[in-house]
């Protein structure tokens, strides 16, 4: 009876024939959708399950087109308040990023070529420069991501007999989307010590560890949590003495990285700069470039010389390497981050110009919005209200900022529903939902963006 069922199913030349337009997909990515929609319904006959006619395919197939082209990347507007967002693409670049980016995307570079002798260069030696001038480091390399800095670390320093790395229970942290930092160290191939217990380490739990074997000592920030009450963490200068007086390096993993005090932009808590934790003797701190830095993904290594120089030649470096692309743009996020650090006034980042916004000027932009939305009453109300904005990307989770929020109620539907509307847009729109009120986060959203954001609310009143 089956082999009935399978002869019900339609063919995938006549779907594609059947469908319109692929939603702008090339046609020979359209057909790969459409095989693998008739392979499921050939395995739901299998199972006994009737096909659909084929009318109803053909609109299932257009659906799922549909949805499918929508999930190409594209620009969408966060107003969910979460200003490094990492489904959303973590932290916004720089204007200059993005010219540079485009400068040198569709033609050829210096990366790995010195103009001045006409002959094969050091990659990436302007943006390791910039790095170190940036951190207070003796010299400062880039890798893809700082999961992928922390290996490279730990594999480096942790071959031979010195397998060991040195890590406190209390720091054996999940950094999100499921990947946990001892995982992700053991994929190194070095043996992890644990030592202390998740609310207390000392420093003598450290002296007391340490073997023949032990190749470093390994200091992870709690990037996206806090332990309160009875808790105990040695200082970093106290490790620090620890480790020299054995030879060992002392690896600090930072995960942001803040560049500027996040207390001056209104945060309520300080985040570490790789300067202050090499000032207190780490030999070697990575931190992420798309966190606080604002640059692209990228993983930054900072700290002592001879340890830079080690990374560089080993052949895992090599596995690691972060493209020319990611360099141009980290490039000028970091000669941004210096510009700023000699003038605070000029050359504005888009995270902290987007932290340190005062509420009055958001509150101005919220009523801007009001004024050019009047139109959109008809199918939910629009009113302005408030919010808190937070730093996300696992980064100061105690810190958090009032913001100024458009509160959009649905007069007919469902709050879901009208939250799905706004994502589906030709430009998608994220908020929060907060019982019956959708609510956008004027923080986040960057302010150019205003315009684009008042005709996503128009359209979204029409399509209801
Ligand atoms: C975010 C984070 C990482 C991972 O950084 P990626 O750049 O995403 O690889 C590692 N360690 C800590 C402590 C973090 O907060």
């Amino acid at each position: 009876m089956n082999q009935e069922l399978l002869r019900r199913l339609p063919s995938v030349e006549k779907l594609l024939h059947a469908l319109g337009e692929t939603e702008g997909l090339p046609r020979a990515l359209a057909a790969h959708l459409v095989r693998e929609y008739v392979a499921r319904l050939r395995a739901g006959a299998a199972e006994g399950q009737a096909p659909p006619e084929f009318p109803a395919a053909v609109e299932q197939v257009q659906e799922e087109l549909a949805a499918f082209a929508r999930s190409r990347l594209r620009p969408v507007i966060n107003a969910t308040g979460v200003m490094i967002h990492t489904n959303l693409g973590r932290s916004p670049l720089p204007e200059r990023a993005a010219e540079a980016v485009r400068d040198i995307a569709c033609g050829y570079t210096n990366l790995e070529f010195d103009l001045d002798t006409g002959e094969r260069g050091k990659r990436a030696r302007f943006l390791e420069t910039a790095l170190a001038a940036l951190t207070g480091a003796e010299a400062a390399t880039v890798v893809n991501n700082c999961a992928a800095a922390l290996v490279l670390a730990l594999r480096h320093l942790t071959a031979g007999e010195r397998k060991e790395v040195i890590i406190s229970r209390g720091e054996l942290v999940e950094i999100g989307g499921g990947f946990r930092i001892p995982d992700i160290m053991e994929t190194s191939g070095a043996v992890l010590r644990e030592i202390g217990t998740t609310n207390r380490t000392r420093a003598d739990d450290y002296r007391a560890a340490i073997t023949p074997r032990t190749g470093m000592l390994l200091q992870v920030h709690r990037s996206n949590f806090y332990i309160e009450g009875f808790t105990e963490t040695p200082d970093l200068a106290d490790l620090a003495t620890i480790a020299r007086e054995h030879g060992i390096p002392l690896v600090c993993d930072l995960g942001s990285g803040a560049m500027v005090d996040t207390q001056q932009c209104g945060l309520a808590e300080h985040e570490p700069t790789p300067q202050e934790m090499l000032r207190r003797g780490a030999d070697l701190v990575c931190f992420s470039g798309d966190k606080l830095l604002g640059g692209p993904q990228a993983g930054i290594l900072c700290g002592r010389a001879d340890i830079i120089a080690g990374l560089k030649r080993d052949p895992f470096y090599r596995v690691l390497r972060c493209d020319k692309l990611a360099a141009a743009a980290l490039q000028e996020a970091a000669l941004a981050c210096l510009e700023h650090a000699s003038a605070p006034e000029g050359t504005p980042l888009p995270l902290l110009l987007m932290m340190s916004a005062p509420l009055e000027t958001l509150r101005a932009r919220a009523e801007r919005l009001m004024s050019i939305s009047a139109e959109v009453s008809k199918s939910f109300t629009l009113a302005i209200g408030t919010g808190t904005s937070r730093c996300g990307g696992g980064t100061m989770p105690k810190s958090s900022l009032p913001s100024i929020t458009l509160d959009l109620r649905p007069l007919r539907g469902s709050v879901e529903a009208l939250a799905a509307r706004l994502r589906l847009g030709s430009a998608p729109v994220v908020g929060y939902i907060e019982g019956n009120t959708l609510k956008l986060d004027l923080r986040t959203v960057l302010p150019p963006q205003d315009e684009v954001l008042a005709s996503a609310l128009a359209t979204a009143a029409e399509n209801c």
